[in-house]
């Protein structure tokens, strides 16, 4: 199928514009996500309605802690992404075109199936996740947009590298996503992504302005990203740039995939990092992948109450009426119906 998002260069040469790559292609060759193909001067995609993953998840489990807790999200996946992070958790998905020869693997599925399964499993939402979904951006508009005729929400659970037009296309019918923060160096995006943070840090700015609601992650890896002073202005950028009512995920890492000479992140790494998240300013800090940890409950942030409790990706008590604390009555960011 014909890609969206690309011009036409002399030589039967294309540019992608879908995510900050913007690739050039030369016939026959394909992008760095391995899954947009120049097909004799016409870029095609070649993950449209090829899904490889399928699932129905907590919504806690992408993560978004304050939109629809308790709810169901039908999640799907093409193969296929645009970073090659060597800690990647999904990397036999993700990075399985690169890995295997360019190999296209999936079942072949229409939008009005994924929203049929979605509605008949009851869930709330599609989550486009699992993979990069910048790269199956084609399909995903399809059945986003398909989704809302029929009152499903859309969320996103991406690395934020698309750019600034493919974003225009989906912001009206994208209803929220979890952007990755990986890391606030550019050495890191570099070495460890191959990529560029400040296109990250425009797309999360992008996102606000465009009234998508969003949360953010970084998996905080030992000897990598886990500096106090980075930690610090990841943070200061949270609250400045996007507000301080923005809920940030710090996730723990298990040693993966092409990043496996370091242990998992210590708890006591996350704990200090949710304290900093705090004390620049943001309302809502959560640990990640420590199940029964007090750092995956939201507390209200006026007067200390425990508003929504959690296990893992469990919602075990929500204390909210009308997006308010039960008790003092401060608003709490989120969308809650
Ligand atoms: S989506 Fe990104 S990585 Fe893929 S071809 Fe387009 S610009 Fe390149």
């Amino acid at each position: 199928m014909e890609a969206l998002l690309y011009e036409k260069l002399e030589d039967q040469k294309v540019r992608c514009a879908l995510c900050s790559h913007r690739c050039v292609i030369a016939a026959g060759q394909r992008g760095i996500c391995n899954v947009r193909e120049n097909r004799g001067g016409v870029l095609h995609t070649l993950v449209y309605g090829r899904l490889i993953a399928q699932h129905i998840d907590p919504i806690e489990k992408k993560p978004l802690y304050h939109f629809l807790p308790g709810s169901h999200s039908y999640s799907i996946a093409t193969v296929g992404c645009n970073f090659r992070c060597r800690f990647c958790q999904n990397a036999d998905i993700a990075q399985l075109p690169t890995d295997h020869g360019g190999a296209i693997l999936g079942e072949t599925v229409s939008p009005e199936a994924v929203v049929a399964a979605a509605r008949q499993a009851g869930c709330r939402s599609i989550s486009y996740t699992y993979t990069e979904p910048t790269v199956f951006f084609e399909f995903g508009l399809a059945t986003a947009k398909l989704a809302h005729a029929h009152g499903i929400r859309n969320v996103f659970v991406t690395n934020g590298y698309m750019t600034p037009e493919a974003l225009e296309l989906i912001s009206p019918v994208l209803d929220a996503a979890n952007v990755d923060l990986k890391a606030f160096t550019r050495k890191y995006y570099k070495d460890l992504c191959g990529a560029k943070l400040e296109h990250v840090q425009q797309s999360l700015r992008n996102m606000r302005s465009m009234g998508v609601f969003v949360e953010v992650t970084t998996l905080v890896v030992p000897g990598l990203n886990d500096d106090p002073e980075e930690l610090k202005s990841l943070a200061a950028f949270l609250v400045n740039d996007l507000g301080p009512d923005t809920p940030w995920h710090i996730s723990r890492f298990h040693p993966t995939y092409r990043l496996t000479d370091r242990p998992p992140t210590p708890v006591k790494t996350l704990r200090e990092a949710r304290e900093i998240g705090l004390a620049a300013g943001l309302k809502y800090v959560y640990t990640g992948n420590v199940p029964g940890d007090t750092g995956e409950n939201t507390f209200c942030p006026a007067c200390g109450e425990v508003l929504i409790e959690r296990r893992g990706f469990q919602v075990q008590k929500l204390r909210l009426k009308e997006g308010r604390c039960v008790k003092c009555g401060e608003t709490i960011e989120g969308v809650w119906e």
